[in-house]
């Protein structure tokens, strides 16, 4: 594709757009132009391509098409069938799974289709049977009453919060730690590493119906077939959300028992992470919860986004290219080079190091909390997000860590030399920064102090390092 095209296509869009809401037109091309001058280190971002980005700003917008393929309760939805079917044929046939859900607004979504899924096919209720065979009318008060009571209060067992698990794996914040009885597994205070003994002694105890493996800030593989020996032996059905490695199995450096296809029951997905795609969701499971999972609109989504399943296909046809194998690659050496260079100046990392796509530094080697990090660090042109370390002393708010990623800057091209530079910008700032105090002059957890000659000068040396590398370089808004 030629840069012109990409070019003219983004610059007609936004002349269009700017004919009706200049501020909006306005807002969008201010928006490239913060995102191409930030060293952007938040583990769940990325850059998606212009074909991907392109392919979303269209007339699918338009068309209502609940339903699955080829049954929907809307007339006149061909064109969408065509583009649903291809996500998913291409999200099949990349991940090595039978049946692909791809209509999930996001990752979120795609772990409340996965939950009705796995309720709706193990739940042992009655009234609930007599429900899904559409037996609606001979349900009474009493039935419906033993329903709610039945599908409430089921059992999961997740990754906790604070290492590194996911708000929608049965957390308060969250629906899921509402509905569901939930108990988490951690990792080894020493190690930090998952320990598998003690998360089959947690499922022994619990009896968990689903255990869920996945995570948003735990820097190391997980090996999925374990998990599932876990599963089979209590009898629960094995989960994993992938929402923010799926780059890295579609990529295939997670290969044999750490790609969670094979062993998982049911697989959840964002696709806008290490992925690479637009935003949205998706799910992928075997025969066995393909129809439940199918029922996904109506039963927890709205209708589907025609317009984003096309972006979707768009992405996934990009990911089963042999250069998304190189780039998956690429993240995760360009994380490893990353938690090197930190090391070696003498950060502390959870786990000391990393094998996937994140690191994640405790700040308390620096005297700071998560929050004062990462102003300082945005202060200095350097993004990236707090979070809680295991065993958090500065609980979920201001917090002890630091996380960072790799996927976005990999798609700009930076490299290990990038990295290491990255390294050391990030310890310069910490190491320069220090606690403030509040009005009281007692210490305070969000208030710190950092020379604003320092934030200058890492400024300008993190804007230096993206010169070489810019993004969307086929876009020129002109
Ligand atoms: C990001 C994430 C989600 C949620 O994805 P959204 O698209 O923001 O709803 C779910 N699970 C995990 C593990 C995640 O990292």
């Amino acid at each position: 594709m030629s840069r012109n095209a990409e070019s003219t296509a983004f610059r007609s869009a936004l002349e269009v757009v700017r004919g009706v809401e200049p501020r909006v037109a306005a807002a969008i091309a201010a928006e490239l132009a913060d995102q191409r001058e930030s060293l952007k280190l938040i583990a769940s971002e990325n850059y998606a391509s212009p074909a991907t980005l392109l392919a979303m700003g269209n007339w699918f917008s338009d068309k209502y098409a609940e339903g699955t393929v080829g049954r929907r309760f809307y007339a006149g939805c061909q064109n969408v069938d065509t583009v649903e079917a291809l996500a998913a044929e291409h999200a099949r046939e990349l991940f090595g799974a039978s049946h692909a859900y791809v209509q999930p607004h996001s990752g979120i979504d795609a772990n409340l289709v996965a939950f009705w899924a796995i309720l709706a096919d193990r739940v042992e209720s009655p009234a609930l049977r007599k429900a899904q065979a559409r037996q609606v009318n001979d349900l009474t008060e009493a039935d419906w009453f033993a329903l709610r009571r039945e599908l409430g209060n089921q059992r999961m067992l997740g990754m906790s919060l604070d290492a590194g698990g996911h708000l929608t794996h049965g957390f308060r914040p969250n629906i899921s730690g509402k509905m569901f009885d939930q108990r988490s597994y951690g990792t080894d205070p020493a190690t930090g590493l998952i320990d598998y003994d003690r998360v089959a002694e947690a499922a022994r105890e619990f009896k968990p119906l689903i255990l869920v493996a996945g995570y948003s800030a735990y820097p190391r593989k997980v090996n999925f077939r374990i998990m599932r020996e876990i599963a089979d032996s209590v009898g629960a059905t094995f989960m994993v959300d992938m929402a923010h490695f799926a780059g890295l199995v579609a990529g295939k450096v997670f290969t044999g028992d750490f790609d969670p296809v094979p062993h998982a029951h049911i697989v959840t997905t964002t696709t806008h992470k290490s992925l690479r795609g637009p935003r949205g969701g998706m799910v992928l499971c075997g025969p066995e919860l393909a129809d439940q999972v199918d029922r996904g609109c109506p039963m927890v989504l709205g209708g589907p986004l025609p317009h984003v399943m096309a972006a979707k296909a768009v992405a996934l046809a990009e990911a089963r290219r042999p250069d998304f194998a190189d780039y998956a690659q690429r993240i995760v050496d360009n994380a490893q080079a990353l938690a090197d260079g930190l090391l070696r100046r003498g950060a502390s990392l959870v786990t000391g190091g990393t094998d996937n796509h994140l690191v994640l530094i405790d700040v308390s080697g620096y005297g700071l909390t998560g929050r004062q990090a990462e102003q300082a660090l945005l202060d200095s042109g350097i993004v990236t997000n707090r979070n809680s370390v295991p065993q958090d002393p500065n609980g979920a708010w201001y917090t002890s860590g630091i996380r960072i990623g790799t996927p976005a800057l990999t798609t700009r091209g930076l490299g290990a030399p990038e990295m290491d530079a990255t390294a050391e910008l990030i310890h310069t700032v910490l190491s320069q920064t220090t606690p403030g105090t509040g009005p009281d002059g007692a210490p305070s957890k969000a208030k710190y102090v950092l020379d604003p000659a320092v934030a200058e000068s890492v400024g300008k040396q993190a804007a230096d390092l993206l010169t070489p590398f810019p993004l969307y370089p086929s876009v020129d808004l002109g």
